[in-house]
């Protein structure tokens, strides 16, 4: 513990962002790192606690509490405060694969579970872990490591996106070859056509797909696996396989007018506008300039969308919300190390308070219907407002107001509503069985599917989560994969 009274001498301080003035001029991350020397104090509050809840990742009423990944949190906010960088860096490659992706889209479990957090705010945990990941890029300590000895053992992995990156990544540090195979036209699954700029640069994704590249791991894009290439051919051209393509089919809202031009999921909105960027095209194939936009969803996906719209210049842009605004401290239901559900702006909100010195979010609401003009163009949502009351179960459902109708003019709809599950055809394809969710079954711990040889990770296997849990979980199944492979082993 670098600093016995830290805690009490030094308030928490995060680096001030830039200015939504500014940023929404442009597509570059709005995120800005701190002086050396004001991070160290930020290292020095950390308590080094006994139980380091911080570190210890679980999940808590079905959300995440503490870190997924068991960064050694602790261990390197110590040596931030003792100028020890390099030691830093080393501590946090033992447990992380991507420090750069979490440091910077991670919605930080770690800091929600922090002692400190019980009367004090706590440890900036995520904006040191990306200092030193960004400082360890900059210092050149991070450069391509193949393996010395390879296994001669071939692993096929379906879907480029955290989690099968991670897997690859630590499949090949065993020895094994690995081949990724990716749908897109680039890799990085959600990290690379999910996430927008503004909070991941499309630079930071590409420049580890070039490590683990030069490490040999390879690379096929543009090929879906169960379209482009035979899913049968998997188990015959490889050892054993790695699912990890995501939880992408979204949930839809079949009311009236859905069919209308102007109703995208929020997907097509986001894939288009990275597309476009990284193409250097002449503006997305969906944009938002000049228009109203409704965004159907109060999370992360629905935030992006704002601040995407809001980038496009559109005309207004309102979030709709169906759940209660969360109250502005934690309830006494949902005490610490637990994530706190409270009321939060992120970047979109910030931005569209900095421009309409409001909140953009509408809570409690519903649309009725989508209406059109004589051209089949969107024009208008009808919204109601709702009452979230127990029905006969017990179970809390929403019951519209009557007399709250209300008439939103809007030429461009995104929904926003979150995703059911991993798409069909590759599992169907491949025979591997589902869970009760439709995600592909396979115990967390062992992540072996019905088909021995077959894996199965991240959000394909556990649902839409988090980047971290990906990490998490194409670790560990590449883990279970190298044991199948070689009857022991030695991956984390
Ligand atoms: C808009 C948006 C914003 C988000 N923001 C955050 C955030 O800020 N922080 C956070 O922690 N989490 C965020 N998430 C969630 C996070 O991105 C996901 O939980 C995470 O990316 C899941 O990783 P994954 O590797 O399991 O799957 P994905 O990232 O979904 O990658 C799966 C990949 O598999 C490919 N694929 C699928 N089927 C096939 C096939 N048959 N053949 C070949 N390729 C295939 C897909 O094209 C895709 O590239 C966000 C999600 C969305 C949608
Ligand atoms: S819980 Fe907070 S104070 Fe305790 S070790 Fe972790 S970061 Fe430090």
């Amino acid at each position: 513990m670098g600093k016995p009274t830290g805690f009490m001498e030094f308030e928490r301080e995060l680096p001030a962002d830039r200015t939504p003035a500014e940023r929404l001029k442009d597509w570059n991350e709005f995120h800005l790192h701190m002086p050396e020397e004001d991070l160290k104090r930020q290292g020095a509050r950390c308590m080094d606690c006994g139980i380091p809840f911080c570190h210890t990742g679980g999940l808590f009423k079905g959300m995440a509490a503490g870190c997924p990944v068991n960064n050694l949190i602790p261990e390197w906010n110590d040596l931030i405060y003792r100028g020890m960088w390099k030691q830093a860096y080393e501590r946090l490659a033992k447990t992380n694969n991507f420090p750069e992706f979490t440091g910077r889209v991670c919605p930080a479990p770690c800091e929600g579970s922090c002692t400190l957090g019980i009367h004090y705010p706590p440890v900036t945990i995520k904006n040191i872990e990306c200092t030193i990941i960004d400082r360890a890029f900059e210092e050149g300590w991070i450069q391509p490591q193949p393996p010395v000895h390879r296994t001669g053992k071939q692993v096929a992995v379906v879907g480029s996106g955290p989690a099968g990156l991670a897997a690859a990544t630590q499949l090949n540090n065993a020895g094994h070859l690995v081949t990724v195979f990716e749908r897109s036209d680039r890799v990085g699954g959600l990290l690379m056509y999910g996430i927008p700029n503004m909070k991941l640069d499309k630079k930071v994704v590409q420049r580890r797909v070039d490590l683990m590249a030069s490490e040999r791991v390879k690379f096929i894009t543009s090929t879906e696996v169960g379209k482009d290439y035979p899913a049968d051919q998997l188990l015959k051209e490889f050892d054993a396989v790695i699912l990890a393509g995501g939880a992408t089919k979204p949930r839809d809202l079949p009311i009236e007018g859905r069919n209308l031009k102007g109703v995208h999921f929020a997907m097509e909105f986001l894939h288009a506008n990275t597309a476009n960027l990284l193409d250097e095209g002449e503006g997305s194939s969906i944009s938002a300039q000049g228009k109203d936009v409704i965004v159907i969803g109060g999370g992360d996906t629905g935030t992006d969308c704002v601040g995407t719209s809001l980038r496009h210049g559109c005309r207004s842009v309102i979030q709709l919300e169906i759940m209660n605004r969360p109250p502005e401290v934690r309830a006494e239901s949902n005490p610490w190390p637990e994530w706190p559900v409270v009321f939060k702006q992120d970047y979109g909100q910030e931005e569209f308070q900095a421009l309409h010195g409001q909140d953009p979010r509408v809570y409690t609401i519903t649309a009725k219907r989508f209406v059109g003009d004589e051209q089949g163009h969107l024009k208008e949502v009808h919204t109601v407002k709702v009452e979230w009351v127990k029905d006969d179960q017990g179970r809390m459902i929403p019951k519209e107001i009557p007399g709250s109708e209300k008439v939103y003019p809007a030429q461009l709809v995104l929904l926003a509503m979150g995703f059911l599950g991993p798409e069909d055809q590759l599992l169907e394809q491949l025979g591997v069985e589902r869970d009760p969710r439709s995600n592909a079954k396979a115990e967390y711990g062992k992540f072996a599917t019905n088909i021995p040889g077959i894996f199965a990770a991240g959000d394909m296997r556990r649902g839409q989560s988090l980047v971290v849990w990906a990490i998490n979980e194409g670790r560990a199944a590449a883990r279970e994969c190298d044991r199948f492979l070689m009857t022991t082993t030695h991956l984390p």
